[in-house]
């Protein structure tokens, strides 16, 4: 049961920190990947702002060098009206004024080109002639020199005479260098800006081309932009961005018109290298995320697995320690304690329409079955019953073994019928489950009408029921009715004050003396028995004893009874009478107690009075319970000196071949046997249980004997010893004493 349940434990509790771990690492990878998105998405701004700058740079670069052309082209008023020589020689002048430009062409109004080293051509088709002749200073595209061959951009500028464009100084600038001059180190290097027109053509390439795309490649058609939407260069203020996929990697960009010839200035590179921080922070994030996760969650597994070690271990200790505590060794039913905690549960349970009765369960005359079939076997008898009556409890019901063959079962019911059928099953099933005996079952019924009522009270009263079933056996089971009640308040009135009435002295010690049966007039000891005088009045031993029996305080009853025996001895010792035996009576309490034989003893060396003086005197009906404690207590008393009797011997179901075994001096027969008038069967057991005792070499002695004719009968049967109000009753020690010694003489 605990195994299974901590099994349970162990599951949900890994089950618990797989869900929690799960939903923390789902949560954190979520927020991480929406947050990350979060950053990307700024980085691409950033990127856009870093290629804004980079359009700005190259426009302004741009300008300055139009401007530069410009400055130049105010050197040419009036260079048509020149001579050819002239002409070459102010263009020699004004391009070694110059450091910006590697040539200068001046082309007249009509297409004529001329340039220092005296080269000419007509240039009136191209368009940066035709534009900056219309007064718009504007660059090239990538154009192949016509006197040298190498690729060239041409700065165009209009040249005035007064008011009017005379011509155009168109100053050229290997692509080259101008691409060189044009370079800026955007995003750290790893960005490439291209220069293209509006229909997307490469104008110019930067120097680090990461995409290969050399001047006149329209990046629209080699590249694929991953959006479907449309990218629209075609305005002046062209402006925006886009992603798009080349080799197989993913790449960004950012463009933006600039105001040179409504170019744009096209801004690109790697996406991850532009998310590098972000990825790189995220990578981390997520390394340290996995880490602490797995480092935690092993922790949790690690204090998990301990605390489910620790507790295993705990519930172990716990359970064996409760098991001992709550379970009754010999039938495994629920001990006291334990029907305690059930009853208490059971009041708990919402039970509509069925009220509780409590039942008090003996075997009627259980003695029998030990002596029948043996000890070991009384006790198998034991466990199948306690199984019987388990089988028959319920749910929300409770039962315990409480002594030898005594059940309690607390049952729920809806009528008194209801009750006879559980009583019922319970007689049936023992009578199929333990067929080797005829075991008779009494039942004493308390219908429980306060749920509130102590527990003690209520068993008492089911005992109290119990107990009223004659021992003829017509009926079984019988119900608590309130007349008993009393019975139980002067119970209670008793316990209530037999602490303070022993230390009130109110318990006094009598004696019955004991005569040698075959010599009437001498006296050979005698029993002590306990009386209780209280306001006056003398309470009887059966109305406390048997109380005192269920509640524990026969054990300072008899001490105290030994001890004012021991006292009484030692005074006569003192004072050198002539020492006889006086007998105990004993209750089976006491030889439970570990150190019984020894406290005996040491009461007697303590009033250094011999143990032969005494004998213990224990009631058959107790003789045969635990034959092992028994023996063993019997050995100690012997050793220690006691004398021993077997007190009331006939009233119970020993065997006598069980005397045999027990180290037992005298046997006292118990008056039941003697008749008043002549029973020849009577007689007959008698005679014949004297014989037995004398064949096994102990004494006899008849109590109760009241006639004269008694005291015959049973001296002609060999009865050695008699007690009884014939011969005398019993008086307080004072009167014994007179009694005994008055004619005595010391010795
Ligand atoms: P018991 O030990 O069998 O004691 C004998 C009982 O028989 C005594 O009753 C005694 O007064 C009574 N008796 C003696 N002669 C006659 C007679 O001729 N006729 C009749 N009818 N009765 C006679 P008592 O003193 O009332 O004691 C009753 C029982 O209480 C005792 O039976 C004994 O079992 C128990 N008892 C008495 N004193 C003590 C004690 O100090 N300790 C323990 N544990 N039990 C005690
Ligand atoms: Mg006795
Ligand atoms: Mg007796």
């Amino acid at each position: 049961m605990t195994g299974s349940m901590s099994k349970k434990l162990k599951i949900k509790y890994i089950a618990i920190i797989a869900l929690v771990t799960a939903a923390f690492v789902a949560a954190c990878i979520t927020y991480m990947f929406v947050f990350r998105e979060n950053l990307q998405e700024d980085n691409k701004i950033y990127f856009d702002n870093v290629a804004v700058e980079a359009a700005r740079s190259y426009e302004s670069e741009l300008r300055s060098l139009l401007t530069s052309a410009e400055t130049l082209a105010k050197l040419f008023p009036n260079f048509n009206t020149m001579s050819e020589a002239e002409k070459i020689e102010h263009l020699q002048e004004v391009a070694s004024l110059n450091d910006t430009f590697y040539d200068l062409v001046y082309i007249n109004a009509n297409g004529e080109a001329i340039s220092p080293n005296n080269g000419s051509a007509i240039l009136s088709r191209r368009s940066y002639f035709e534009m900056a002749l219309k007064g718009v200073p504007n660059i090239s595209e990538v154009l192949t020199n016509d006197f040298t061959g190498t690729p060239v951009n041409v700065f165009a500028v209009p040249s005035y005479t007064g008011q009017h464009i005379t011509g155009v100084l168109a100053c050229a600038m290997e692509t080259a260098d101008l691409v060189e001059i044009l370079n800026t180190d955007t995003f750290g290097g790893k960005a490439a800006n291209y220069i293209i027109n509006s229909d997307g053509v490469v104008i110019l390439p930067p120097n680090k081309d990461i995409l290969g795309l050399s001047a006149g490649i329209t990046p629209f058609e080699s590249i694929e932009p991953n959006s479907d939407e449309p990218i629209n260069l075609t305005q002046r203020d062209a402006h925006g961005n886009f992603t798009f996929t080349h080799d197989s990697d993913t790449y960004y960009a950012s463009f933006d018109a600039i105001d040179a010839n409504a170019w744009i200035v096209l801004t690109v590179a790697l996406l991850k290298d532009i998310n590098s921080v972000t990825n790189n922070v995220f990578a981390l994030v997520m390394v340290f995320t996995v880490s602490f996760t797995v480092v935690f969650t092993s922790l949790l597994l690690i204090f998990g697995v301990f605390t489910w070690f620790s507790k295993r271990r705990y519930n172990e200790v716990v359970g064996e320690r409760d098991y001992l505590k709550y379970t009754d060794a010999l039938t495994e039913a629920p001990s006291y304690e334990k029907f305690i905690i059930d009853v208490n549960e059971a009041f708990n349970i919402e039970a509509p329409g069925k009220e509780h009765a409590m039942i008090s369960m003996d075997i009627s005359k259980f003695r029998t079955v030990n002596d029948h079939l043996g000890h070991d076997e009384g006790s198998k008898v034991l466990k199948k019953l306690a199984d019987v009556v388990g089988r028959n409890v319920k749910d929300g019901e409770a039962y315990t073994r409480v002594s030898a063959d005594h059940f309690y079962i607390l049952i729920k019911y809806e009528t008194e019928e209801h009750i006879f059928e559980r009583i019922n099953s319970i007689i049936n099933d023992a009578y199929y489950d333990i067929q080797e005996f005829k075991l008779v079952l009494l039942f004493g019924i308390y219908k429980i009408d306060d749920v509130f009522m102590d527990l003690r009270s209520m068993v008492d009263r089911a005992d109290l029921a119990r107990k009223t079933i004659k021992d003829n056996n017509e009926s079984t089971s019988a119900f608590f009715n309130s007349d008993m009640l009393s019975k139980i308040r002067e119970e209670k009135k008793i316990e209530n004050v037999m602490e303070s009435a022993l230390e009130c002295n109110e318990f006094k010690v009598f004696l019955q003396p004991k005569y040698d049966l075959q010599n009437r007039s001498e006296i050979i000891g005698a029993e002590a028995l306990v009386r209780w005088f209280r306001d006056g009045k003398m309470i009887p031993p059966g109305a406390f004893i048997p109380i005192f029996e269920k509640n524990g305080f026969i054990l300072k009853t008899d001490r105290f009874v030994f001890e004012e025996v021991c006292k009484q001895q030692r005074n006569w010792l003192s004072h050198g009478y002539s020492m006889k035996t006086i007998s105990v009576n004993v209750s089976r309490m006491n030889l439970y107690q570990p150190n019984f034989a020894r406290e005996m003893y040491d009461i007697c060396a303590k009033y250094e009075v011999p143990t032969k003086y005494f004998e213990v005197e224990i009631t058959e009906s107790v003789a045969f319970e635990n034959l092992d404690v028994l023996t063993r207590v019997f050995r100690e008393l012997k050793n220690y000196g006691f004398h021993i009797s077997i007190d009331d011997f006939g009233t119970g179901y020993s065997s006598l071949n069980m005397l045999r075994n027990l180290p037992v001096d005298i046997l006292k027969i118990d008056r039941s046997f003697l008749t008043e008038s002549y029973d020849k069967r009577a007689n007959d057991i008698l005679s014949h249980v004297i014989s037995l005792a004398l064949a096994l070499h102990m004494k006899t002695i008849c109590e109760g004997i009241e006639t004269k004719d008694q005291a015959e009968l049973l001296k002609g049967f060999g009865c050695d010893m008699a007690q009884g109000f014939y011969f005398a009753r019993p008086m307080p020690i004072e009167e014994y004493e007179k009694l005994l010694y008055s004619t005595a003489t010391a010795k």
